[in-house]
């Protein structure tokens, strides 16, 4: 790979990196994104003091394009603020500059770069993927989620990391990396900023007071300890018996605490929490308990990032009677409900999963891979009547459900469909490879079974399978 050239940041040439061939010099910061996207460069260096603000602003739409979110920059001496997770770290050479970026432009050209542009989630994967580094979220106390990502807000820009991330890790493309905090969140508006208040447990108001009470043998009654004063005596404002000896005259109750509203006196307040952002008051343990951690490519989003989302790919499949997953469940629910009553009406499930689209895409294509999945439905389509219905999962597994076919039946559709792996091959393409497993009624259902339990179990078998 040829050696890149680097637009570097410099005011009259005077920067802490000696001048070279391979360093373009630029003295305005508005001009380096243009300049970065017309220009074949490897990277940006910034070599000399400047404002913040003005830097900021710039490298923020340095991320935000998609045709340099992924680019290093590299700045000559330490920066502070947004700035350091705007860049990537300290060089202090040309030659050390060039092998950031080289190996970085080693990495990324893996990937397809014209993905980039499909959005936010790309620039994130493209970003990761040239990096070894994690995203790591950095306190801020006074945002609604208390801890943001800086580097994912910079690419995406919505300032939303933190649940545009949660929201990735739930699809698989990005997993944990190492864990720095545990939070609780208000269960309304998932805000962490939360006030805990000690509140009566009678009448839940605030207005309580920490109190000694004592409590007189003598008439059995109790009250605060300032009522029993005379002077440096004790004595009951009760029955006005002197009380003399802790333990035989009178003792000091387990209650320390008074309820000015109610009067109630108790032990122990109860402790409620007011969300700060929504008003909402709850329970401790009805909070949310969050665990915060960095966030690194899983091998999933690599295989994103590198072919681009393969959803699009499995919703080929769609042509199938395809229900929503919801929908889907109500009506093997329904089904089930009718085999107990009617158990004549008997029915099958079938669910088929994939297991190498993903790896077919990377070896040739995501167009390629379309086309095959596009012939697979078209003869999966020819397989299946007009009353049975499908759905699938994000994780490639297509279910389709028989109404009125029993394990005999299903049996034979399963062969067919299994069967079609060696009828759409193509030459020089790997072989789709997939497996099933079937449910029928009534031989498979156990007491208590649910849509969801029975699509759990055979959801087991084929992962494991
Ligand atoms: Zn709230
Ligand atoms: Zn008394
Ligand atoms: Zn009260």
């Amino acid at each position: 790979m040829d050696r890149p050239k680097l637009i570097r940041l410099v005011a009259d040439g005077e920067g802490a990196l000696i001048s070279s061939s391979l360093l373009v010099d630029l003295d305005d910061p508005y001009e380096i994104p243009s300049a970065l996207i017309n220009g074949d460069y490897g990277g940006l260096v910034l070599d000399l003091d400047l404002e913040e603000s003005a830097l900021v602003s710039m490298l923020t739409e340095v991320r935000k394009e998609p045709a340099t979110s992924w680019l290093p920059v590299l700045c000559s001496s330490a920066l502070h603020g947004d700035l350091v997770y705007l860049t990537d770290g300290v060089v202090a050479t040309t030659e050390e500059a060039i092998g950031v970026v080289t190996e970085m432009r080693r990495r990324v050209s893996e990937i397809d770069l014209d993905a980039l542009s499909q959005g936010r989630e790309y620039r994130l994967l493209g970003y990761l993927y040239g990096r070894t580094s994690d995203i790591w979220p950095v306190l801020r106390p006074t945002s609604h989620d208390l801890y943001v990502y800086p580097d994912a807000d910079f690419l995406g820009g919505e300032g939303d990391s933190a649940r545009w991330l949660r929201n990735m890790r739930e699809r698989g493309l990005v997993g944990n990396g190492t864990l720095v905090d545990r939070i609780r969140r208000c269960p309304s508006c998932e805000g962490a900023r939360l006030n805990y208040v000690d509140v009566c447990p009678g009448c839940g108001s605030i207005d309580i007071a920490a109190k000694e009470f004592t409590h007189c043998f003598t008439c059995g009654r109790v009250a605060p300890t300032e009522e029993f004063l005379r002077g440096h005596s004790l004595q009951c404002p009760f029955c006005s018996t002197m009380l003399r000896h802790l333990g035989s005259d009178y003792d000091h109750p387990l209650e320390s605490f008074v309820c000015n509203d109610c009067g109630l006196r108790f032990i122990e307040a109860d402790v409620v929490v007011d969300c700060l952002d929504c008003r909402t008051r709850s329970k401790p343990e009805d909070l949310l308990i969050d665990s915060i951690h960095s966030y690194r490519l899983t091998e999933k989003g690599r295989s994103a990032a590198k072919v681009g989302s393969i959803d699009d790919v499995y919703a080929l499949l769609d042509r199938l009677n395809y229900v929503v997953p919801a929908y889907f469940d109500q009506f093997l629910d329904w089904l089930i409900m009718l085999n107990r009553r009617y158990p004549d009406e008997v029915f099958s499930l079938l669910g088929i999963r994939f297991f190498n689209i993903v790896e077919m895409s990377e070896s040739i294509g995501r167009q390629r891979t379309s086309q095959l999945m596009d012939s697979l439905a078209g003869r999966l389509r020819q397989l299946i009547r007009g009353t049975d219905v499908s759905t699938r999962n994000g994780t490639g597994i297509l279910w389709l459900l028989l109404p009125r076919t029993d394990r005999e039946g299903a049996s034979i559709l399963e062969e067919r469909i299994l069967a079609l792996a060696d009828e759409v091959v193509v030459e020089g393409v790997p072989k789709p490879r997939f497996c099933s497993s079937l449910f029928s009624v009534s031989e498979d259902l156990l007491e208590g079974d649910t849509a969801a339990l029975v699509l759990a179990r055979l959801s087991g078998d084929l992962e494991g399978s």
